[in-house]
C-alpha cells in the first residue's frame, strides 16, 4: 500500500503509533502537530485543529507532498476534566472545539477529493468515556459521543462513494494524556477493566490499521472498542 494518509495529532501518543503502523505498511503518512514536531522519520505539518485556516493549509500541504488524502485518522484531542459545578463554559467549549469540531474541520477539507476519487477511509478516535460516561469528564464524554453520531452520519453520506467512516473507542491508554493522573487513580481505573491494565498506543493503532485496510472494506459506521472490556455492553 502506498496511500496518502493524514493523522491529526500524530506527533505523540496514539496518533504517533497509528502513523508508525501505517507507515510500516508502506503508506505515505503526514501527521499534524501543534506543540512539538513528530520524530524526523515522519512528515510533520503544523496545525491547530481549532483553526479552520490552519487545517486548510495542513491538508493542502499533505496533498502537495503525497497526493489527495486517501486515509484520514482524526485523532487530535484534549481533556479539561472538572466536575460540572466547577466546569466553565470555556472548558466545555474548548473541549468540543478541539475534539469534535476539530474532526469536522479536517474531514470537511479532505472530503471533496475523497468523494471525487470514490474511495477513502476515515477513522475517528473517540473514547470508551463517550460510551459509558465518566464523572469529571462530561465535556470530554460529550465530544467523544458526538464523534460517533458524526461518523455514522458521514457513513450514510459517503457510503455510495465507497468511503468508509468508522470509530475506534480506546479505553485507558498509556500516553501523556493520562500522565498527570496519580498512580492510585490509575490503579483504581485498571481495576474497572476486565483485562486489568491500560492499553498501549500500539494496541489502539492495530484497530485503526485494520479499519484502514482492504480487509475492512465492508465495515462502516462501526464503533470498535479497544478498551480491555471496560465499556462492555455499551
Ligand atoms: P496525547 O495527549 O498524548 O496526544 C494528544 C494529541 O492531540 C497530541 O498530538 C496533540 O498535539 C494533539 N492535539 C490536541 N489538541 C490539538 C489541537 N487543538 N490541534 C492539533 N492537535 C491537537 O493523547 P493521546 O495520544 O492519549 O490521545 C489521542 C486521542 O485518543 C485523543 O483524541 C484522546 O481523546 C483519545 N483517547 C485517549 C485515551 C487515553 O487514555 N490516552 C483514551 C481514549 C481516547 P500536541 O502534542 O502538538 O499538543
Amino acid at each position: 500500500m502506498s496511500r496518502s494518509v493524514l493523522v491529526t495529532g500524530g506527533n505523540r501518543g496514539i496518533g504517533l503509533a497509528v502513523a508508525r503502523a501505517l507507515a510500516s505498511d508502506g503508506d505515505k503518512v503526514a501527521v499534524t502537530y501543534r506543540s512539538s514536531p513528530p520524530p524526523p522519520d515522519l512528515v510533520g505539518l503544523h496545525c491547530d485543529v481549532t483553526s479552520a485556516a490552519e487545517v486548510e493549509r495542513a491538508v493542502s500541504e499533505a496533498e502537495l507532498r503525497h497526493g489527495p488524502v486517501e486515509v484520514l485518522v482524526a485523532n487530535a484531542g484534549i481533556t479539561r476534566d472538572k466536575l460540572l459545578m466547577r466546569m466553565s463554559e470555556e472548558d466545555f467549549e474548548a473541549t468540543l472545539d478541539a475534539n469534535l469540531k476539530g474532526a469536522f474541520r479536517v474531514v470537511k477539507q479532505v472530503a471533496p477529493k475523497m468523494l471525487r476519487a470514490r474511495t477513502g477511509r476515515v477513522v475517528f478516535i473517540s473514547s470508551s468515556v463517550g460510551l459509558r460516561g465518566e464523572q469529571g469528564q462530561s465535556n470530554y464524554a460529550a465530544s467523544k459521543a458526538g464523534l460517533i453520531g458524526f461518523a455514522r452520519s458521514l457513513a450514510w453520506e459517503f457510503g455510495k462513494r465507497g468511503i468508509t467512516v468508522n470509530v475506534v473507542a480506546p479505553g485507558l491508554t498509556n500516553t501523556d494524556m493520562i500522565a498527570a493522573l496519580p498512580e492510585k487513580r490509575i490503579a483504581e481505573m485498571c481495576a474497572q477493566v476486565p483485562l486489568a491494565r491500560m492499553a498501549t498506543p500500539e494496541e489502539i493503532a492495530a484497530a485503526v490499521r485494520f479499519l484502514a485496510s482492504p480487509e475492512a472494506s465492508y465495515i462502516t459506521g462501526a464503533v470498535i472498542p479497544v478498551d480491555g472490556g471496560a465499556a462492555m455492553g455499551h
